[in-house]
């Protein structure tokens, strides 16, 4: 199955992106979605987080401890690194298991992931998109969204890679300001990747 992985900063427009793609009958992974399932559904990953953060990770109704978590994680890179080395396996494990439904009945899959890149899920995508915006749009579009301040969003922002680090890794890329149409570069990227996708299965 060719695979297609898309990304973006926060507030880019990556997830509003795969709506489109879905219209078109494109089935979308959320990667982020399902990593926030997995914690507390997955039992090897539970026992890993149990195993690394305390028993305390979970609370007694089985649930996240998200405040617990947060406190380890929130000011420690190192300790957000040992969550994602625990995280990332497990999500591409539901990758794979997700993926195997649609065998040869859809041309390509979508995998949307905010950190399609620092996660090296890119590696496991036959291409990939990165989605952008300048920083001004993202930050009103997620004041709005989330009901924060634009402090609030700038701080979520500095501690992801930048747009321009992205690129370095990107094969393709969609605008989203508020001059270009994310429906003719959406239907021009499908174009593309039904021809490349037909090639590779034959
Ligand atoms: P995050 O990483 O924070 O989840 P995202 O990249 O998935 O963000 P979206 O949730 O798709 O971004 O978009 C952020 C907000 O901006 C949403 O409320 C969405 O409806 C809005 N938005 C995105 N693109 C556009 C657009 N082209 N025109 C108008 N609103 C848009």
């Amino acid at each position: 199955m060719y695979k297609v992985g898309i990304t973006g900063g926060i507030g880019s427009g990556k997830t509003t992106v795969c709506k489109v793609f879905e219209v078109l009958g494109i089935p979308v992974f959320y990667a982020d979605t399902e990593a926030k399932e997995i914690m507390i559904k997955d039992a090897e990953l539970i026992e890993g987080i149990k195993s690394t953060f305390g028993k305390e990770s979970y609370l007694e109704n089985g649930k996240l401890n998200n405040k617990h978590i947060a406190s380890i994680v929130f000011n420690s890179e190192a300790e957000l690194a040992k969550l994602n080395a625990l995280v990332h396996p497990a999500v591409f494990r539901a990758f794979d298991t997700w993926e195997e439904q649609f065998s040869t009945n859809v041309p390509y899959t979508l995998k949307e992931a905010a950190l399609l890149f620092e996660s090296g899920s890119y590696k496991m995508c036959d291409t990939n998109i990165l989605v952008t915006a300048p920083a001004d749009i993202k930050i009103n579009r997620v004041m709005q969204r989330d009901n924060v301040t634009a402090a609030q969003v700038k701080a979520r922002m500095d501690k992801q890679m930048s747009d321009g680090e992205k690129a370095k890794m990107a094969n393709h890329f969609i605008i989203n300001d508020e001059t270009h149409s994310i429906i003719e570069q959406v239907l021009a990227l499908h174009k593309q990747f039904l021809e490349v996708a037909a090639n590779s299965q034959i």
